[in-house]
């Protein structure tokens, strides 16, 4: 039986209705601050402290009054880092360390190239601005400010800035649950021979690592036989014990492919053709309480979709406040001058002197394309261009993160 021809919906449309079904997961844990690697923080984070606490050196040398510079000088006290300074008087200078705390009084380290010993007393040998080497207390972080937002997605550098804040521990949002599996009686695993009409399944490694980067607990179900009774039951077991289910492959409309007539019987679902390329077919409904969504099987479209449509989703559903990748303009370095009436996120390499080169083979199936690649160009529907135009580069540094 045939159907009629869905009318292809534009990406943006498709990502707007996708995050419309999304319900930020309820639920928060407190863990060691080192712990929380890629989770979302729950709530805005305030700083109880300034940073630094207080005014210190950012060189070895000596602290003293600028007005002072001119003449020689008595050291009258030495300051390694943690220690406390007693005041400076006028006309005295301290031995300092970078990082210990400047003495009341002075209001200028001078760096130690700088100056000499003249019978112990201390003279400046070049000239000194006021208010040079020192990092005022709080210049980084006032006490009482946020440090970090609720939904930031908490990562090497917003880890070392809590830490700095003091915060010991931090309130994150819940991981959501993800069960994962592949469809394809052509599938075998890596390790197993591999027989006629057979090829390896990559989605399922795939997809596991992108989940797991961004902080999903993954619940792995493996292959489900391309079969009606199977692939229910494979829904079934995937709703009772996941937040979302994601699939890939069988989400066309060939014979063989049996999760649309899987999910509408277990639940509901909506099949979209995305005006993409690659990535056309994707699904999204619900089975039980569960979010489903059905990726394609060609490795470079399952990457994508996920990409651009899935993660977005799951950080959405994480609570994070930032859920679109960061586009930058580039030079193309090549001439595209048969488009797509599809939007193209080509595989392309960033080359610092002749901008963005386009990996040789673009097909769907040719997952060596991503591996070359360092991004992908965002190409409007229809949009021909010629080397030199500037196009949208999208890195994977910002999606693959
Ligand atoms: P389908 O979406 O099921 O029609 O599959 C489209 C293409 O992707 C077919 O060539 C499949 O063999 C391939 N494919 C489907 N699932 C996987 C997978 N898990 N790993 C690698 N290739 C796949
Ligand atoms: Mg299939």
């Amino acid at each position: 039986m045939s159907e009629p021809r869905k009318p292809l919906i534009a990406l943006d449309d498709a990502l707007a209705s996708l995050l419309a079904q999304v319900t930020p997961l309820a639920g928060t844990e407190t863990l060691a601050t080192a712990e929380t690697r890629g989770r979302v923080l729950a709530a805005d984070l305030v700083s109880p402290v300034d940073v630094p606490p207080a005014d210190n050196s950012a060189m070895d040398g000596y602290a003293l009054r600028a007005a002072d510079a001119g003449a020689l000088l008595p050291v009258t006290q030495r300051i390694p880092a943690g220690s406390v300074p007693a005041p400076l008087a006028a006309g005295e200078a301290a031995r300092i360390f970078t990082g210990a705390q400047v003495p009341p009084g002075a209001d200028t380290v001078v760096m130690q190239e700088h100056t000499e010993l003249v019978d112990g007393q201390l003279r400046v040998t070049q000239p000194v601005s006021p208010g040079a080497n020192v990092r005022l207390r709080g210049e980084d972080v006032r006490a009482g400010a946020v440090v970090l937002p609720a939904g930031t997605r908490l990562d090497a550098v917003s880890l070392g800035l809590a830490a700095t804040a003091g915060a010991a521990q931090l309130t994150v949002t819940r991981r959501p649950r993800v069960a994962v599996f592949s469809t394809g009686d052509e599938l075998v695993m890596p390790g197993e021979p591999l027989p006629p009409g057979a090829i390896y399944n990559s989605n399922r490694f795939t997809l596991r690592a992108l989940l797991e980067g961004l902080g999903c607990e993954v619940v792995d179900l493996g292959i489900v036989p391309d079969n009606l009774a199977a692939t229910r039951a494979a829904l079934r077991d995937a709703a009772s014990k996941a937040d979302v289910i994601l699939t890939s492959g069988g989400v066309s409309v060939g014979e063989e492919d049996h999760l649309r007539p899987a999910v509408q019987a277990e639940g509901r679902l909506d099949l979209w053709a995305i005006a993409i390329k690659p990535g056309k077919p994707f699904a999204y409904g619900r089975v039980g309480e569960a979010h489903f969504i059905g990726l394609p099987g060609n490795p470079v479209s399952s990457l994508v979709t996920f990409l651009v449509l899935v993660r977005p989703f799951l950080l959405k559903l994480q609570g994070a406040t930032r859920l679109a990748p960061r586009g930058y303009r580039i030079p193309a370095g090549f001439d595209w001058p048969k488009p797509d009436k599809r939007r193209e996120f080509l595989r392309v390499r960033l080359d610092e002197d002749s901008g963005l080169a386009l990996f040789g083979n673009q097909s769907s199936g040719v997952l060596t394309s991503a591996f070359w690649a360092d991004g992908l160009l965002d190409n409007p529907a229809g949009q021909a261009f010629a080397a030199g135009h500037a196009v949208r580069f999208i890195p994977f540094a910002e999606l693959l993160s």
